[in-house]
């Protein structure tokens, strides 16, 4: 990233709110970043206004992002709902909505749904500021390089779909395409301020794991943290989504779970009610959380011993569950390493539900400023 995208985002990320800081953290002379950030304010990227903290000589004035650096849209597909945001660059939220959608609809009638929704969101905040990026988190494997979805599971019509280049050509701005997990595990990392190693789980429909090292987020070459279908001990034999038997997600899954419940005369529509009934007592319901956390917790055993992180962080709507929850920390704690327990924590996220947002807003704004947009807007000015 050149001198200049650095320094904004040093600022959007809210790590310098003045030139002094910019020079220290950046390792420019402090003409250097005088002289750059001016140029970021001519072309109207940055604003600089009122004092800063005084370190006893002159009052610094204080950094911050200008309104009119844009704007990014994201979104959250899932397999029934789409979570929306307009963000600003710095990542904040300025307006999440939710619609249903069904992702089996197939790739390209779900990405032009999902791109008018955008573009409705964005009319509704009145329009005016420019969108530097888009960025879209998907419930299946996703190849960072490509920007495709790799052999998904309940997502017909969509492998080897090419979800960057599709919406590229319609926003014409840079886009983002993250696995679903990953982006709630870059979202979630925001929330634990000195936890830098992190194993964020999405329980819902299906089961994703988004992987945090060294504070950023560990793709791998697209599958990092893909455990869904890791085997399991059963005494059973199911066949998994994928053809597989005895997969993790053919037990632990919301889907598994709502189609488990169904054979025991039980209809619920989302992984969700399964939380609900758990907390109200029906016996089959907390049976099945109860399971699926032993499952995901002996799974966790192996995982946690090797990358042996800050914390174990759960969510997605099954966390809802507390037997999940104390199931997966009983696995654990019973089975690793005590130097891996000694000082873990197994929590539900703090996130909340704009987590993926959040983590979406902030990977993407990388992407953006990789683009040379910086540079364009600078040039112009
Ligand atoms: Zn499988």
């Amino acid at each position: 990233m050149s001198g200049k995208g650095e320094l904004l985002r040093l600022v959007a990320l809210g790590q310098a709110e003045s030139r002094a800081e910019l020079a220290r953290l950046s390792g420019l002379a402090p003409s250097s970043v005088s002289l750059r950030v001016e140029e970021l304010i001519d072309a109207g990227l940055l604003q600089e206004e009122g004092s800063g903290l005084s370190t006893g000589g002159r009052r610094p004035r204080r950094l911050r992002l200008a309104p009119e650096a844009g704007l990014l849209l994201v979104a959250d597909l899932g397999s029934h709902h789409a979570r929306l945001g307009l963000v600003d660059l710095s990542g904040t939220p300025l307006a999440v909505v939710e619609h249903a959608c069904d992702i089996g609809a197939g790739a390209e009638q779900t990405l032009d749904w999902l791109a008018g929704r955008l573009e409705e969101l964005l009319a509704a905040s009145g329009g005016g500021l420019p969108v530097r990026g888009v960025g879209v988190g998907i419930p299946g494997p996703v190849d960072p390089a490509g920007g495709t979805v790799i052999s998904p599971s309940r997502m017909p019509g969509w492998n080897e779909y090419p979800v960057r280049d599709h919406l590229a050509a319609r926003f014409g701005v840079p886009i983002l395409v993250e696995n679903d997990a990953n982006l709630m595990a870059a979202g979630e990392y925001l929330a634990w301020p000195g936890c830098e190693n992190l194993m964020v789980l999405k329980a819902g429909t299906g089961i994703g794991c988004g992987i945090i090292a060294g504070g950023r987020l560990h793709r791998g070459r697209g599958a990092a943290g893909d455990i869904s279908h890791v085997r399991v001990r059963s005494d059973q034999s199911v066949i998994c989504s994928c053809g597989h038997s005895d997969c993790l997600e053919a037990y632990a899954s919301g889907a598994a779970m709502m189609a488990a419940l169904a054979e025991q005369g039980i209809e619920v529509e989302h992984p969700a009610s399964i939380a609900a009934l758990a907390a109200d007592g029906v016996p089959q319901a907390t049976n099945l959380v109860r399971g699926a956390g032993r499952l995901i917790g002996e799974v966790l055993t192996a995982l946690v011993n090797f990358f042996n992180p800050d914390a174990v962080l759960i969510g997605g709507s099954l966390s809802a569950a507390e037997q999940l929850i104390a199931a997966v920390r009983g696995a654990v704690y019973e089975r690793c390493l005590p130097l891996a327990t000694r000082d873990l924590k197994i929590e539900v996220t703090r996130a909340g539900p704009n987590a993926a947002i959040l983590g979406a807003g902030s990977l993407l704004l990388d992407v953006v400023l990789a683009g040379g947009w910086v540079e364009e807007a600078v040039g112009r000015a």
